[in-house]
Order: C-alpha cells, then sequence, then structure tokens
C-alpha cells in the first residue's frame, strides 16, 4: 500500500472483513527492528491481560538480559535454551543439540495452549541451518491452538514458514550505525 496522493475521503470497506482467533507473524530481513517488534508486540499481548511466552533460539547469553528481567517482571514465561553457545562455540553439533532442546521446549509451549502469544526469536537460524526439522516446525504451527499466536523472528526466514504465515514484515537495511564502526548501544540495541 502506498501512501495516496490526496488524503483518502471513502471510508475502507470492511464489509468483508472477519476476526481471528490467533495470527502467525514473522519478523525478518536484514534491518534492525525484528525482536523489537516482537517484544512490542509482548507487550501488547500482556496489556490485554494474555499468558506470553518467549523461546530465544540463539544468541541469548547476555544479550536480551534487560527485556528478559522486565518480561519476567511482567509475567512472561521465558526461555532460552540456547545461551549464547553460535558465536561462543565452534561445535556445531552443540548448537544444533541447543536448538532442539529450544525447539522442543517451544513446540511443548505451541502444543500446551497456555500461551496466547509465544515468541520463537531467532528461530530463522536454526530452520536454515537444519538444525531442527522444517516439517515439525510448520506443522506445529498449523496445528496449534486456535488462539495460540506465534511470532518467529531472525533472516532469511525459510519460505515454508513464510507460506503459513499471515503477516510478514521484512526489515530492509537501508543504514545502520554498526557500518559507521558505532557498537551496540546500551537502551537502543539491547
Ligand atoms: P533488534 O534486536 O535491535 O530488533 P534485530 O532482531 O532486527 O535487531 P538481529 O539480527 O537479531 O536483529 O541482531 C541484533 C543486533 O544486531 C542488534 O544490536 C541490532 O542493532 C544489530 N543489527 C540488526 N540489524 C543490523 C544490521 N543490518 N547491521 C548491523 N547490525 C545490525
Ligand atoms: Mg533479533
Amino acid at each position: 500500500m502506498t501512501t495516496p496522493d490526496e488524503p483518502p475521503q471513502d471510508k475502507p470497506d470492511t464489509s468483508t472483513a472477519r476476526t481471528v482467533p490467533s495470527l502467525v507473524l514473522v519478523n525478518t530481513g536484514d534491518g534492525k527492528g525484528k525482536s523489537t517488534a516482537a517484544f512490542g508486540t509482548v507487550l501488547r499481548a500482556v496489556a490485554q491481560g494474555w499468558n506470553v511466552a518467549v523461546v530465544q533460539f540463539l544468541k541469548s547469553g547476555g544479550w536480551h538480559v534487560g527485556e528478559e528481567k522486565i518480561c519476567r517482571d511482567l509475567g512472561v514465561d521465558w526461555y532460552a535454551e540456547g545461551d549464547g553457545f553460535t558465536w561462543d562455540s565452534t561445535d556445531l553439533d552443540e548448537s544444533a543439540a541447543l536448538a532442539n532442546a529450544a525447539w522442543d521446549r517451544a513446540k511443548e509451549l505451541i502444543t500446551g495452549g497456555k500461551h496466547r502469544l509465544i515468541v520463537l526469536d531467532e528461530i530463522s537460524y536454526a530452520l536454515t541451518w537444519d538444525w531442527i526439522d522444517r516439517a515439525d516446525v510448520v506443522a506445529a504451527i498449523r496445528n496449534r491452538p486456535e488462539t495460540t499466536s506465534v511470532i518467529l523472528t531472525g533472516r532469511d526466514m525459510i519460505d515454508e514458514i513464510v507460506e503459513v504465515a499471515d503477516t510478514v514484515t521484512e526489515m530492509r537495511n537501508v543504514k545502520h550505525a554498526f557500518d559507521a564502526g558505532i557498537v551496540a548501544k546500551k537502551g537502543i540495541d539491547y
């Protein structure tokens, strides 16, 4: 949708619009904002009184500690099975095992039906590198409880997930401070 040249005069036609009990969202692309958008949605869900869970699939060791604390304080169930291993460890088997542990947890949460929003943060890498079973993830999402919404984040989300999603946003990198030699900023990046 592009912005029209003139302010719209007519009300949009919503006569065929419907409500759904849940949605699947994907935040992907090479620009900043994938995880922060997911955490912003967590705030909305908490504000609506929903049970929310977050599962981090990678580089969680120390990275999202601020979000983790505040989310836990808000009653969000937070899991970080993949703790830091990908970048700290060259042992790929171990990374794959951790990703699988994270997926086992995520699957348990999805099938459990306790949560109305589940964030699978940075799951795309585990899917791209085939550390976790793609078909299993797609099936779990397709067969999720009716009122459980799921947000999946990470660059290069695989087509199978894009296909099952209702809303897919690709953050495009126009420019990033990092490229000008600026390190991650407290309060902005973590
Ligand atoms: P954020 O957590 O800030 O929403 P993200 O989830 O979109 O970022 P990730 O790939 O998970 O992006 O990387 C997280 C970190 O990498 C953040 O510090 C973010 O600022 C930084 N980052 C994101 N995109 C880029 C980019 N295009 N170039 C350099 N650094 C980036
Ligand atoms: Mg991220």
